[in-house]
């Protein structure tokens, strides 16, 4: 029998073996699946539990219901991959060997890579809500918080769901409205990035939604420590703001079993083809999701698309076929603005957010780079999707492929995307 492995059951290696399971046949291949948690995560709903629109029982269920039968479930650490010998080494030391090899590890947050973030005042001032436990304890402490200087960091970058800060300072300033209590609590983004955003032209929108709701926005700040006793954050170019409460999104990094395989760059993400999925170093070894070096958005839809490339990719490696199959950097993020709307985006490695409507062009109902009730009813949606269909990896209405049908391109814009596709 051969065997692929997967590492990882989060969104993509979860998709990824829904689709191999489905595919291939199952007393020919081996699937193996690996992860050290038996919890599966809707990480996109952390983002409501801090103002208690959804608890932890809205955001996990076990992981086991969403994988196919006849597959191989192991729940164990990973300790590390021996890429040479087309093997993983578990924790216990117990040996999987594979014929291809599929990393979905991920990326975590590591507070520790920031002087005095995760000392005396974690989870007392300083919170995190990328973790089920940062969520859960920030939640208790907004509940009686009567005011004061809010802060959100943003360590450095890149970050998963790189929206999500923005919609947390968004989601708060609607929270202290409803509270009674906005007019006591100072909201101020802190960014590395010279901008709200990391695109131009979402960024110019999204910034103007700071101004709008007052949050006040300091960029171009790199994080240096937390002065814990005065309870402040200083750049390595010295400069200093307090605060009261600290929201941070700390250094993303990929797996450390990654690092102890010595497959990852200096954040442990690994270097991939931006197009095919397959490592760098490795033919028979594909990787998909947060895990890789991609300069695409970390996050779930992208994990989505690339979950239709890297299955034709795969499937064609066994056949011994070309890797034709193109991953474009396609991500599609809906904006939580407040109020009960909503923004969405849809970009790729070469075309920025433009505006227009999604999925039908013309129609939408969706509408892209504008602030809609529609939006929101689509990302209160989406859970239900993720549960249903995404991780189950049914097909879903949506092309992997970025269009360009139903988007307002600006002149410019225009000429550079034909010039790209000329390229
Ligand atoms: C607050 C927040 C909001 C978000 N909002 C959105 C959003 O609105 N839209 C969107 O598209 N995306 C969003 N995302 C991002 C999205 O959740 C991730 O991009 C997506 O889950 C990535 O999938 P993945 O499979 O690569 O990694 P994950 O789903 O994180 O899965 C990685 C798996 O690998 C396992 N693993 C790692 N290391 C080991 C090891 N050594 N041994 C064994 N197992 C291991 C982990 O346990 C985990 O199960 C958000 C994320 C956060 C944190």
């Amino acid at each position: 029998m051969k065997r692929i492995v997967i590492l990882g059951a989060g969104t993509a290696g979860t998709m990824m073996l829904n689709k191999l399971s489905k595919a291939l046949d199952l007393k020919e291949w081996k699937l193996t699946i690996v992860d050290k948690e038996e919890a599966h995560y809707y990480q996109p709903g952390f983002l409501f539990i801090p103002f208690g629109k959804y608890s932890k029982e809205d955001v996990i269920k076990p992981k086991q219901n969403f994988f196919p039968k006849g597959t191989d479930v192991i729940y164990s650490a990973i300790d590390r991959i021996d890429a040479e010998n087309n093997s993983v080494i578990l924790e216990n030391q117990e040996t999987l060997t594979y014929d291809y090899l599929i990393i979905a590890t991920g990326s975590e947050i590591c507070p520790d890579e920031v002087e005095g973030l995760s000392d005396e005042l974690w989870h007392k001032s300083i919170f995190d809500f990328y973790t089920i436990e940062g969520a859960t304890a920030l939640a208790g402490f907004l509940k009686d918080w009567e005011g004061g200087k809010m802060v959100l960091n943003i360590a450095e970058m890149p970050i998963k769901c790189p929206v999500a800060p923005l919609e947390f300072v968004f989601l708060a300033d609607d929270y202290f409205k409803d509270k009674g209590i906005r007019d006591k609590v100072d909201i101020t983004l802190v960014t590395p990035l010279d901008a709200a955003f990391t695109k131009p032209v979402a960024a110019k929108a999204l910034g103007g939604f700071l101004d709008e709701k007052g949050i006040n926005l300091v960029t171009e700040f790199n994080i240096g420590r937390v002065d814990n006793e005065q309870k402040k954050i200083v750049s390595w170019d010295e400069r200093e703001i307090d605060f009261d409460l600290l929201i941070t999104i700390p250094t993303n990094m990929g797996s450390k079993a990654i690092e102890r395989s010595g497959l990852g760059d200096e954040l442990n993400f690994i270097p991939t083809n931006k197009h095919t999925l397959q490592s760098e170093a490795y033919d028979n070894i594909f990787v998909i999701g947060d895990a890789t070096n991609l300069p695409s958005s970390k996050a779930g839809s992208v994990a989505h698309f690339e979950s239709d490339i890297l299955f034709e990719n795969l499937m064609a490696a066994i056949e011994g076929k070309p890797l034709e199959a193109s991953f474009d950097g396609h991500a599609n993020c809906f904006i939580e603005s407040g109020g009960g709307k909503g923004l969405l985006i849809d970009f790729n490695y070469d075309v920025e957010p433009l505006p227009g409507k999604f999925p039908i062009p013309g129609i939408g109902p969706f509408s892209l780079l504008k602030e809609t009730r529609m939006n929101h009813l689509g990302k209160m949606g989406f859970k239900w999707l993720y549960w249903n269909a995404l991780i189950k990896g049914k097909e879903l209405p949506l092309d992997a492929q970025m269009s360009m049908a139903g988007k307002q391109v600006p002149e410019t814009q225009e000429q550079e995307t034909r010039t790209l596709k000329l390229n």
